[in-house]
């Protein structure tokens, strides 16, 4: 049991990430209030927790306001849209939830002195010109380019969570969360690891954007969540990286994964989408140091469940 065990309202819970946060919470004896409009988010992701009677789902767009009411012990900002081609397709709808979706999810902690945890991204560092990234490095974001959609949104969203604590003394905290993949990824998400495995056990080209030279840091969906839960519990104000330090090229991860699935899938090149980071690995000692918390799910092991899991969804 953790101090802070109580009822928690999960924005975004409908979603890849939100949906496995609201299993872990109920898991350890919270009771889950889950926020989503289904813009992004599926009702299959959360469809297993009907008739659990410490689960309610309650259908709303949090830009507009939040319906919720009753104790809150607290609120995690997971709503957003997360993939770059559901951002790039909701431009106008994803800076709206990073501003007033937000702004709504902070005065609903401050009502119910809740702690309210801002789910942050690595996309705050841009395209980094420091690696690994700690969260003192302040990133290198471009303002005006399709992708500030998103980033924007999300370092707006840190501001704005910062003047919510300084102002109001608001209890908050921050998570830059990296690269993140697992079981409910959607088939037709659009980002590397759903697209690489679909395109392996379909037996169709790898489609590598750019050289392939670029890197990333890939996290287990349930290591990830773990993170949350222990920043959640602890009194830090964050930001606090939490990801997985395994850094790959995209070349590699194609390459693994064909190895992986015995795929007899060949790899094509397609043009690098505008402002794509070059390099992305997270510093996670403040993680480790503060939270005692670390990634333990290897990259074999996380790629094989969230393979079985697309092969079910995707009726392959
Ligand atoms: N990527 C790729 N092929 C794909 C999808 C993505 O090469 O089918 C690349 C993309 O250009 C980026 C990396 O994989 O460099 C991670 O992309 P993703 O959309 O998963 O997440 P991002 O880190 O860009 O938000």
């Amino acid at each position: 049991m953790s101090p802070r065990n109580g009822r928690q309202v999960v924005l975004g819970g409908g979603g890849f990430l939100g949906s496995h946060l609201c299993d872990q919470l109920l898991a350890r004896g919270d009771e889950v209030v889950a926020v989503d409009d289904f813009s992004t988010g599926r009702r299959a992701n959360v469809a297993h927790l009907d008739g659990h009677q410490g689960f309610t789902l309650v259908e709303a767009d949090i830009s507009k306001g939040i319906p919720v009411d009753g104790e809150i012990t607290g609120v995690f900002n997971l709503a957003s849209p997360a993939s770059p081609p559901d951002y790039l397709a909701r431009a106008l709808e994803t800076l709206a939830v990073g501003s007033e979706g937000t702004r709504h999810g902070l005065e609903l902690a401050l009502a119910h002195g809740a702690r309210f945890l801002m789910a942050s991204t690595s996309e705050v560092y841009g395209d980094p010109e420091v690696h690994p990234q700690a969260e003192s490095y302040w990133g290198r974001v471009n303002p005006i380019g399709p992708r500030s959609v998103y980033d924007e949104a999300k370092r707006f969203s840190e501001a704005l969570t910062m003047a919510h604590r300084r102002t109001l003394g608001t209890n908050t905290t921050i998570v830059r969360i990296f690269n993140t993949y697992g079981p409910r990824l959607r088939p037709d998400d659009g980002r590397v690891v759903s697209n690489f495995l679909l395109q392996a056990m379909r037996h169709e080209p790898l489609t590598v954007y750019g050289d392939g030279s670029q890197t990333r840091s890939l996290c287990y969906v349930e290591d990830e969540v773990g993170g949350l839960i222990a920043l959640f519990d602890s009194d830090l104000e964050g930001p606090v990286n939490i990801g997985n330090p395994d850094e790959y090229t995209v070349k590699e991860l194609a390459e693994n994964i064909i190895d992986l699935l015995g795929s007899s899938s060949s790899i094509e090149y397609r043009p690098l989408p505008t402002d794509d980071p070059t390099r992305r690995r997270p510093d996670i000692t403040r993680a480790r140091a503060e939270l005692g918390w670390e990634p333990t799910t290897p990259l074999r092991v996380g790629l094989e469940r969230t393979a079985a899991f697309l092969a079910q969804d995707a009726g392959l």
